[in-house]
């Protein structure tokens, strides 16, 4: 899964800053998964495969990046897609979107850190009245034990060298350093 997702060109190489402030020499763009959607289907099919025994009715990812990758999964667990978004900084689900009482759900997302997100996702679910059965992404990158109290899946594993600004090696080769995203040269 690795190998497909340098094939798809989703591993990028160089000097980022991450959210976190961090720098790193690997990035994963996930949005460039979903460029080609034969590409798109393959990875929503995969992670179907992981959690089609949890038999969801609905399959919901926060937006921007789990839009697609919820549609794609549902496709193939044959549930319904939803999206949550933000709304003065508060996950929501909005455009009539309705979970049934206890409707199971499974929570996508594409890349996973810290779980921060989608325990909003499912504050979410649990508000309007179902139940969280899963959660899967695409890639794992957390360092510390993900706070999930249901069954989590991820198609890769990934080990990203992470790197203090003050300590940084490719700082230190002055290589320029990228804000993933911008395409811009921050320093
Ligand atoms: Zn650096």
């Amino acid at each position: 899964m690795l190998e497909l997702l340098k094939e798809i060109g989703a591993v990028l190489e160089g000097h980022f800053l991450l959210s976190s402030g961090k720098h790193s020499s690997k990035y994963i763009q996930c949005a460039k998964i979903f460029e080609l959607p034969s590409y798109g289907e393959k990875i929503g099919k995969a992670i179907a495969e992981k959690i089609s025994q949890h038999k969801p009715d609905i399959v919901i990812g926060p937006a921007l990046g789990g839009v697609i990758l919820a549609y794609e999964v549902a496709r193939h667990v044959n549930a319904r897609a939803m999206f949550t978004e933000r709304e003065d900084g508060r996950m929501r689900l909005r455009r009539n979107f309705n979970i049934e009482e206890n409707e199971r759900v499974a929570i996508v997302e594409d890349v996973t850190t810290t779980g921060k997100s989608v325990l909003e996702v499912a504050e979410v679910v649990r508000e309007h009245g179902g139940q969280v059965c899963c959660i899967a992404s695409i890639v794992d990158r957390s360092v510390e034990k993900l706070p999930f109290e249901v069954p989590f899946y991820s198609l890769v594993k990934l080990e990203l060298p992470i790197f203090e600004p003050n300590d940084c090696p490719l700082c230190q080769q002055g290589v320029p350093l990228v804000k993933p995203g911008s395409r811009k040269h921050i320093v």
